[in-house]
């Protein structure tokens, strides 16, 4: 008889330690076969054939392959859609259960239902296990049932609700031998899938522990080597959070606070899917946006003439990362000073950033432009003069980006500040009023 396995669909949680449905299926026993999608419906609406994320998960996949083929096994990866992976995996196995992990954005969720309708329709075993954060879903309600909306009070619940099991790592490396056997599958490179490979210079996936301990004070300067730049990371599942956020408390309260943000986007996008899309807050659907698309460009292109804005753009098309507090300012620059509705920023953030994650991405646009669920309130304009005294007063940063900026070829100002900021606060009341 044909040997029964079970497949592990790996996702956003490339990693084989510390990770709950790897775990969970070599603990059942039956021969496991790690399987991964090059996901067509994802991947032919990526226009930059040359997207840095791809060569990141390709790097990866094959860094898993040596490690599996060290144990007899192999990954075994398809370039397709889901139903037609599974479809072939089925024909190709004698499958008897797969396993995954959650996985909260709105395609996915529909993604999954529809392949655990696809198994069950073969009588095969769906089974998912909460995996990229520490707390999911319904795991930090308000006291009367409902989903939290505002930070503050929900990572005080967060805290409340953390106990040492949440924490606790999943020890994969013990059942490993419960891997099906087979020879190495070869992985489709990204020539045959259209892309091209780029340089894979990316962000280490250690903790810089020694950075990380004075957090709190270095974070907000983009000139100053201060955040862990794990996003990439965090977003791939190339690292576990259970381990990270053991860590983080022991080195720097600030810092897991933030991990707790990244909590809160997930628990917002899970309970309010609309905001992909949509305002949270929908009396912000009906604001006036001027959507000028030359200004968007110039916005795009690092060319506004407001060098710390000019500075976040180029170093995000440079090299796929913008500092925090840099993604705030021209944030707040473009819905506020230009009146650019967030969701066309949005966009371009999500084509750019190596660590782009639909939830964070979507909380830090809604939040810059006011409409989020916790934002801040739509009258604080930035002044990105203020903010460059505040934040880059050496101007460090930007020279480092716009070395141009004191001479005579730099563009002048897209927009005077003191008028845009007026004018933002006008349409803003205008719409908010009506409402
Ligand atoms: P660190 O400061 O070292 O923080 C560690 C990790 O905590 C981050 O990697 C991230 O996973 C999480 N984190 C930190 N701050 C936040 C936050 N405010 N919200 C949610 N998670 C957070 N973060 C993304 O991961 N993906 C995005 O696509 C994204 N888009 C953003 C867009 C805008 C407009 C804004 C204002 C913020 C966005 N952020 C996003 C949040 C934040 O800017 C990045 O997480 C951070 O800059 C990544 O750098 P780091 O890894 O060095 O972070």
């Amino acid at each position: 008889m044909e040997q029964k396995v079970s497949l592990c669909w790996f996702r956003r949680d490339l990693r084989l330690e510390d990770q709950a449905a790897f775990y969970y299926a070599l603990h059942a026993g039956i021969p496991v076969v790690p399987v991964f999608v090059f996901d067509t419906n994802i991947l032919h609406d990526l226009e930059d054939k040359a997207d840095r994320r791809l060569t990141f998960i390709h790097t990866v996949l094959e860094e898993m392959q040596q490690q599996l083929c060290a144990e007899g096994s192999s990954l075994d990866v398809f370039y397709g859609t889901p139903e037609a992976a599974f479809a072939h995996w089925t024909g190709k196995y004698a499958v008897a259960a797969v396993y995954a992990n959650h996985d909260y954005e709105p395609y996915a969720r529909s993604r999954d239902a529809a392949v655990e309708k696809q198994l069950k329709e073969r009588n095969i075993s769906f089974h998912t296990y909460k995996d990229q954060v520490v707390l999911e879903k319904n795991e930090v309600l308000k006291d009367n049932g409902e989903p939290y909306t505002i930070f503050t009070p929900y990572s005080k619940k967060w805290y409340d609700q953390l106990t040492f099991f949440h924490l606790k790592p999943y020890p994969c490396k013990k059942y490993i031998a419960h891997l099906y056997q087979q020879p190495p599958v070869k992985i489709p490179s990204l020539k045959d899938m259209g892309f091209v490979t780029v340089a894979p210079i990316f962000p280490s996936k250690e903790l810089p522990a020694g950075l990380i301990r004075h957090y709190d004070t270095t974070r907000d300067f983009p000139a100053v080597d201060g955040t862990s730049r794990l996003g990439i990371h965090l977003r791939f599942g190339t690292i576990s959070i259970r381990a990270l956020f053991q860590h983080a408390m022991e080195l720097n309260a600030t810092f897991a606070k933030e991990l707790i943000w990244r909590e809160f986007y997930q628990m917002i996008l899970w309970h309010f899917p609309h905001v992909v899309g949509n305002s949270f807050k929908r009396e912000y659907d009906k604001i006036a946006w001027r959507n000028n698309a030359k200004e968007f460009e110039r916005w795009c292109n690092g060319e506004t003439g407001y060098p710390i804005v000019d500075a976040g753009m180029r170093e995000l098309n440079a090299t796929g990362y913008m500092h925090n507090r840099v993604r705030m300012i021209t944030a707040s620059f473009l819905t506020k000073h230009l009146l650019i509705d967030w969701r066309w920023g949005e966009a371009y953030f999500a084509a750019k950033l190596l660590d782009y994650d639909l939830a964070a991405n979507n909380g830090g646009w809604q939040w810059a432009a006011g409409s989020g669920c916790d934002a801040a309130p739509y009258f604080r304009v930035f002044n990105p003069t203020l903010q460059t005294q505040k934040f880059d007063k050496d101007l460090q940063y930007i020279r480092k980006w716009v070395p141009e900026f004191e001479g005579f070829n730099y563009v002048k100002p897209i927009v005077a500040h003191e008028e845009a900021r007026k004018r933002a606060l006008e349409v803003y009341g205008h719409a908010l009023r009506k409402g």
